[in-house]
């Protein structure tokens, strides 16, 4: 049976901290299913079909190099119904600190509840991208600073675009 694993997220954009958990991810499992939530409320600063181009361009060569199938969806509920959606029996999360670990221990338990099937899969990041978090980036972009150590290029050159105008 395929390990199939799906690995939720914003990515409003996708960071250097995302393509690390990943390029980790993808050595693990034989297909990786990287989840855009598509929560009502939250006006994210790309689209879903922004963001979905960008992971599409920075995660397929991490996925190839592995060999690992590679794919981009989007959910809009709960992520244990996006796995079973996806055939996920892995749900991926990366932790970059004690508040990720804190507050992912408690979804990883009630997720448990809801689907015994699924197990919670956590990631630590390279002590060099722990610090990245795509709220700040998003800031720093819209302030006229430097996000090149945060973010691939082609998203660099997203946001660029984007607080230009
Ligand atoms: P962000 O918090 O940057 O907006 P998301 O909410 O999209 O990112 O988080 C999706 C997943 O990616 C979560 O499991 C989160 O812990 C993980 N993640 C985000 N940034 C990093 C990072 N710098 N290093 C490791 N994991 C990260």
């Amino acid at each position: 049976m395929p390990r199939i694993a799906i690995y939720p997220g914003s990515f409003d954009p996708v960071t250097n901290g995302h393509l690390d958990i990943v390029a980790r991810a993808c050595r693990l499992v034989d297909r990786l299913v990287v989840a855009i939530g598509t929560h009502a409320g939250k006006t994210p600063l790309f689209s879903i079909e922004e963001r979905s181009t960008m992971l599409t361009e920075t995660c397929r060569p991490l996925a190839e190099r592995c060999g690992t199938a590679f794919e981009v969806g989007t959910f809009d509920g709960l992520v244990v119904d996006a796995a079973r959606r996806f055939e996920a029996t892995l749900l991926v999360r990366g932790l970059r600190d004690g508040t990720d670990f804190d507050y992912e221990m408690q979804m990883a338990g009630m997720n448990a509840e809801l689907d015994a099937g699924l197990q919670t899969v956590f990631l630590p990041a390279a002590p060099s991208v722990r610090p990245i978090n795509a709220t700040l980036v998003r800031q720093i972009a819209a302030m006229g600073g430097d996000v090149s150590p945060f973010v691939p290029d082609v998203v660099v050159g997203r946001l660029a675009a984007r607080f230009a105008s």
